[in-house]
């Protein structure tokens, strides 16, 4: 058996009840199978790919709080340290109630080479609770947020694991986390990422993941002949990622015509209107059934359903596996001629082979979203430096990185044979510079 499929088997076995840990290990490692194959006996000696699959460290833990009728409540948390060969820990956490073991570890694994692929120097970690944020008072959030840090302060620190925001963890969770940091640590340091403005926030991380988002499909497009004004999109997701993607897609000259939340999906004919979603999720916190008092002529519709809708950009932007092959093939079938992810992971392995095998461009979550993690690395070094730069500066270096990634995967998809496939560039791309630092660094 190769090395490869023998690590692959491996870590299915010795991590059970872990799909979303196993497809995203398949996924990265099926791809860099050309780079192991070169080198299998020194890899296999030096049990790389068992180093590379066994996070450094994970950390699991109880936090107790209080609710508002004086109950205590018990969620688990989780910090996965996965990879710091190329710097400090760096990755968000997540508070939705599907979070486990399992879904940390995937996200910690891709974490690696995303992080790798943005050229900065930030290592692969991840964490989160099975906390709703959902429905709690404020009050409620903060004890919650508080318990966690008391625990995680413990593993966390600016030159160690600077954890950030993601699903469910936006800037009202981070400030409570930041404040409960810095009054157990006494300092104040650049520990946490997504902070607000006026305690050592970047201007440009809220609108980051979005903004590189369509930066890297305009140079996609570019590279390629051809541009983004006067393009259709469909976005699912309703939430930081999915809203800035809406936006910056808006401002390039491209129309779309969908979002989703949990519950259901909008069809907006004329175009999202950006601010009236921005009132619906970031004021008022409610859900898209809103949207249609702010534009009478959209549609609302409950369950699933923005990928049956005709364009010729698809943008997935709400969680994993949220794209399936039936989904890609009423993509494919309306000619659809790029879909990249905003979200992590979120077409399935089936569906993103349908879309590669027909001719879409597919542009995979490590190298299409990374601009939210490659800001945050922006916001250490202006905390680093006690600066702040300005949203223009932010914004222009965000997009020479994300032109930057686009090249770096095309280069490394054509160097191995497998040209305009981005899966197998990112993954190969963002895996050499982690097996470069992990071999100059001995057996760790
Ligand atoms: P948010 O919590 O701001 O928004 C998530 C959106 O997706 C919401 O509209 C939410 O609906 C919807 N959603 C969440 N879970 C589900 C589900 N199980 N089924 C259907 N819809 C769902 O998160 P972000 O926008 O920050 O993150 C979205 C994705 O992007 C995640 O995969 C995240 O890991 C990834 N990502 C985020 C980055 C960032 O900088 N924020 C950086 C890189 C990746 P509802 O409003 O009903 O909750």
């Amino acid at each position: 058996m190769s090395y490869v499929d023998e690590i692959i088997s491996q870590v299915t076995e010795k991590n059970p009840a872990e799909p979303e840990f196993h497809q995203a290990v398949r996924e990265v490692l099926d791809s860099i199978r050309p780079v192991i194959e070169k080198n299998e006996e020194k890899f296999r000696k030096d049990a790389l790919l068992e180093r590379l699959t066994n996070p450094e460290r994970q950390i699991k833990f109880r936090v107790p709080w209080v609710d508002d009728n004086g109950n205590v409540q018990v969620n688990t948390g989780y910090r996965v340290q996965f990879n710091s060969a190329i710097g400090p820990y760096k990755g968000g956490l997540r508070l939705h109630p599907s979070v486990n073991l399992g879904i940390i570890k995937f996200l910690g694994f891709e974490q690696i080479f995303k992080n790798s692929l943005t050229g900065l120097p930030i290592g692969g970690g991840k964490g989160g609770s099975d906390f709703d944020p959902k429905g709690k008072s404020d009050r409620e959030v903060m004890a919650f947020c508080q318990s966690f840090m008391t625990e995680l302060s413990k593993y966390i620190g600016a030159d160690t694991d600077v954890p950030a925001g993601d699903i469910g963890t936006g800037a009202r969770e981070i400030g409570y986390m930041f404040g409960q940091y810095k009054r157990l640590r006494g300092v104040f340091e650049g520990v946490l990422t997504g902070k607000g403005l006026s305690y050592g926030g970047s201007l440009a991380r809220t609108e980051a993941t979005g903004y590189g988002l369509l930066y890297i499909v305009d140079e996609l497009l570019r590279s390629h002949g051809n541009d983004i004004k006067g393009k259709t999109a469909v976005v699912s997701g309703a939430g930081n990622v999915a809203i800035y993607a809406i936006e910056k897609a808006t401002q390039l000259g491209a129309k779309v015509v969908t979002c989703s939340d949990s519950t259901g999906w909008v069809y907006d004919p004329d175009g999202i209107d950006v601010a009236a979603l921005k009132e619906i999720k970031e004021v008022k916190r409610a859900r898209l059934t809103e949207y249609k008092n702010y534009r009478p002529n959209s549609e609302y519709h409950e369950g699933r359903g923005v990928w049956q809708i005709k364009a010729d950009i698809a943008l997935p932007c709400a969680t994993q596996n949220e794209l399936g092959i039936e989904d890609a093939k009423a993509l494919v079938a309306n000619k659809v001629t790029v879909v990249a992810e905003g979200a992590n992971m979120p077409t399935t392995e089936e569906a993103t082979k349908y879309l590669q095998d027909n001719g879409v461009f597919f542009i995979p979550g490590k190298a299409a979203n990374a601009g939210g993690v490659a800001t945050s690395a922006l916001e250490m070094s202006q905390n680093s430096e006690r600066l702040s730069w300005s949203f223009e500066e932010v914004d222009r270096q965000l997009k020479g990185i994300m032109e930057g990634i686009y090249h770096n995967i095309d280069d490394a998809a054509k160097r191995y044979g497998f040209e305009d496939n981005f899966v197998v560039g990112a993954n190969i791309a963002g895996f050499e510079k982690v097996l470069d630092a992990m071999n100059a660094q001995g057996i760790v």
